[in-house]
């Protein structure tokens, strides 16, 4: 369905008049709809060339898999071998960090694409950030990273089950991908009547403060070579702004070079209000 292409905006211009402006949003809705299914699409049909490049990729490690009889024995290795499967690791890295950026792009655009939320739900936010550290504790453990949770239990928050996983995942990855080996990164939750914020605090690297307002946007990486190594995407971020905004709440970020980095992470502790019920009768 086509969104409704008007805003309007009552202006009182007196204590018997009031002037209504009308503004046609019409094309603005249509062009952001049309850029919005492009992406989709043009990420959905990437999919399959991806998944069958990663699968060949496979293959071809596994078939240059040197044998352990042969890599033990003295002899020289076989050089195109080598090169072969160093290639074949490229091939591997590359179309997998392809596969995640498709992947985020379609997240992203199905996120702008539900606001604001359909129908939020209670969601036990303790138990998904246990899940979230659960899942992460490899990528953690090969670092050396451990990481700790504090905060009440039977937490609730209103929204989307699968985005607050989403946005807790892409905080807690972060914090293990921009910290050194040896750390913590520590996650707490404070809760009062109206929100829940959860904090991710790492001691990695930091954010310069040129940086801080921009890594929210679509792409936008600190120091592209520093962050090439992490493989990522540049689109996380902006993920989790996307889902803290689709609820009603926010992300932010406290950051010092060298020191490490907090991210917040504030959504409603409340079902929202209802919508106030339309006037059955206007006097004029
Ligand atoms: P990426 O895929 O590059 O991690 P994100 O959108 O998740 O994309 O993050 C954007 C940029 O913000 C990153 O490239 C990195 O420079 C910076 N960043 C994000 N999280 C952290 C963190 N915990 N510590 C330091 N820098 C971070």
């Amino acid at each position: 369905e086509a969104p409704l292409g008007l805003h309007l905006r009552a202006v009182a211009l007196n204590s018997t008049h009031v002037a209504v402006e009308a503004a046609d949003v019409t094309e603005s809705h249509r062009l952001a709809r049309v850029r919005r299914d492009f992406v989709a699409n043009v990420s959905h049909e990437l999919k399959t060339p991806i998944g069958a490049l990663q699968l060949l990729a496979e293959a071809l490690l596994d078939a240059t898999e040197v044998p352990a009889a042969e890599a033990a024995s003295d002899e020289d290795p076989n050089e195109d071998l080598l090169a072969a499967r160093r290639f074949a690791e490229r091939i591997h890295n590359e179309s997998a960090r392809m596969g995640r950026l498709v992947n985020e792009l379609l997240e992203l655009s199905r996120l702008q694409g539900a606001e604001p939320l359909p129908t939020p739900e209670p969601v036990a936010v303790d138990w998904v950030i246990a899940e979230v550290i659960d899942r992460t504790r490899t990528t953690a453990s090969a670092k050396n990273i451990e990481v700790v949770y504090s905060g009440p239990k039977g937490a609730t928050v209103y929204g989307s089950d699968s985005q607050v996983a989403t946005a807790v995942t892409n905080l807690v990855e972060n914090a293990i991908a921009y910290s050194g080996d040896d750390t913590k990164v520590e996650l707490t939750l404070r809760q009062d009547d109206d929100w829940i914020e959860i904090d991710v605090a790492d001691q990695g690297i930091g954010i310069a403060p040129h940086d801080v307002d921009r890594i929210f946007e679509r792409f936008y990486r600190a120091d592209q070579a520093r962050s090439r190594s992490t493989g990522g995407t540049g689109l996380g971020l902006a993920i989790v702004k996307h889902i803290a905004t689709n609820h009603g709440g926010r992300v932010d970020v406290t950051s010092s070079l060298g020191d490490g980095s907090t991210f917040t992470l504030r959504l409603p502790a409340r079902p929202p209000e209802a919508p106030l019920p339309l006037p059955t009768a206007i006097e004029i």
